[in-house]
């Protein structure tokens, strides 16, 4: 017999023995953040197939007063799909609905649902000679529903646009338990208020994305790298504008590595290596990509890096000629990632500020860091075309991960401010989760967060989605 009370009881009577977990070793996994900054605890982990059942649990847990954390491949960085410590959520995992529903070509379309792999949907476009350009490290994991809820970036925005480009229409459970189906796939719709688009990026505070309809492009015929080693910064910011200037239509990425950070990477994370010489101050890999194979793509960029070498705006760079070094130099770059996740205590910062800041930014903050923990290693990298620096830090040698940690807040409200002076983000593309709530309301204007808020209760009266997080 089921109690009233025996939630993952009830759950299994309603959804099936499959849809639920609820043993603490199974759970764990769902418990916890990529980066293990945030451990929670929950009734049971609900994984519906359906968006129909999707909403059943929705009503389920509305009449009950019971929170709901959507929860997609837990790769998110700030904690927004971690339930609280308290027990007393469901966490939701979209991990079932997994269906790439459609691909046409003709409309370059795809409808997806929501616990699709975005690794998957890439690959369903590719079989149909087409291109899902949302890419990023953790393209093997996260799903296409978190990235929606997140609005997620990545390496390809400069030419793509953030994922709220690329969605066309969506299927979302809302609060209520209705399913608001808005699948449709047309480019252009002037009927009053976007809603959609409220959806995209609202961390799973508004509602639950079950699919989506995804725009595609183009499969380019020919995709060309370059890593180029320049003195710091201002070089690597000067090398954006001239390739912009001269290729700007076929650049995809354009990734900026400072110098330290790579370094960093050498030492922590076996096997990686540079194509050059000598260490440099920093070095950025760009990448331009052409739906033609003729005339080569390969030309152009020496031509322009040529210019840059003779102009002293670089001083070298490789163009790898097999897709094997390609993806190496791509390696690096998650090198770099993976050597902040497992090097030790860190502090990290996802801002942005116009591109033509950046190197003001980068020194501002850097003197501003130097004098408040002298030593602290300042790891910055990122996404420069899109102005958006992952701004990391990592502890000094003669302190603990422990003591270094005890600095965070201090650390971090100095950067946030210097980005403020900018008129920059304090978060470009990993949301606000638990990690970035406070900062919110420190840092946007009061008008802003109350009108999210105001949106938040029309969308969810009751407050069971994802609560303490984004508002
Ligand atoms: C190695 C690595 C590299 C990364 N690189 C980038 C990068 O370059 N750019 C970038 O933007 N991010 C990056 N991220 C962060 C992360 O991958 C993205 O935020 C991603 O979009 C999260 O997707 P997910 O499926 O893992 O979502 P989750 O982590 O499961 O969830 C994220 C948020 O979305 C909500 N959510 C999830 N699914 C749904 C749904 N179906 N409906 C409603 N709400 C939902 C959750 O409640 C939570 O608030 C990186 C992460 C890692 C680990």
């Amino acid at each position: 017999m089921t109690g009233r009370n025996d939630i993952p009881g009830l759950l299994r009577q309603l959804f099936g023995a499959d849809a639920v977990i609820d043993a603490p070793d199974a759970m764990a996994r769902y418990l916890c953040d990529w980066r293990g900054l945030y451990r929670g605890s929950a009734q049971a982990i609900l994984r519906p197939a359906t968006a129909d059942a999707v909403a059943a649990a929705v009503r389920f847990c509305g009449d009950r007063s019971i929170g709901i954390v959507p929860q997609g491949g837990n790769t998110g960085l700030v904690g927004g799909a971690t339930p609280a410590g308290d027990g007393s959520e469901i966490v939701l995992s979209l991990e079932r609905l997994n269906r790439i529903r459609s691909v046409d070509p003709a409309d370059f379309s795809l409808v997806a649902e929501a616990g699709c792999i975005l690794a998957e949907v890439q690959s369903a476009a590719a079989r149909a000679n087409r291109l899902f350009p949302l890419s990023l490290g953790a393209e093997g994991t996260c799903q296409i529903g978190g990235n929606i809820a997140t609005n997620a970036g990545g390496i390809n925005v400069l030419r793509y646009g953030n994922t709220r480009d690329l969605v066309l229409g969506l299927e979302i459970v809302l609060a209520d338990g209705t399913v608001w189906n808005d699948l449709r796939r047309v480019r252009k719709d002037n009927t009053g208020y976007a809603i959609r688009q409220l959806l995209i990026g609202s961390e799973g505070t508004l509602g639950i994305i079950t699919a989506a309809a995804l725009r595609l492009f183009p499969q380019p015929r020919q995709r060309i790298a370059a890593l180029a080693a320049v003195d710091g910064i201002d070089q690597a910011t000067a090398l954006f504008s001239l390739v912009m200037e001269q290729i700007g239509e076929f650049v995809s990425s354009f990734e900026y590595m400072s110098g330290a950070a790579v370094e960093f990477a050498v030492e922590i994370v076996p096997g990686t290596r540079l194509p050059f010489d000598r260490p440099h101050g920093a070095y950025v890999l760009a990448e331009l990509a052409a739906a033609f194979e003729e005339p080569p793509l390969a030309a152009a960029f020496e031509r322009v890096l040529g210019d840059a070498l003779e102009g002293n705006v670089i001083r070298d760079a490789v163009i790898p000629e097999s897709e094997a070094k390609r993806s190496a130099l791509w390696q690096l770059r998650e090198a770099i990632v993976e050597s902040q996740r497992v090097g030790g205590a860190s502090i990290k910062h996802d801002v942005s500020v116009p591109v033509s800041a950046v190197p003001d930014f980068i020194r501002a903050a850097g003197d501003a860091i130097e004098a408040a923990l002298p030593g602290t290693r300042i790891l910055p990298f990122g996404h420069l075309g899109d102005g958006n620096i992952h701004y990391n830090l990592m502890r000094p040698p003669r302190i603990s991960d422990d003591e270094f940690r005890g600095h965070g807040p201090s650390l971090t409200r100095i950067v946030h401010d210097i980005v403020a002076s900018f008129g920059g983000s304090f978060s470009a593309e990993h949301g606000l989760g638990q990690l970035r709530r406070a900062e919110a309301d420190r840092l946007k204007p009061p008008v802003e967060r109350e009108l999210m808020r105001r949106i938040k209760s029309a969308f969810d009266p009751g407050g069971i989605l994802n609560r303490g997080k984004l508002v």
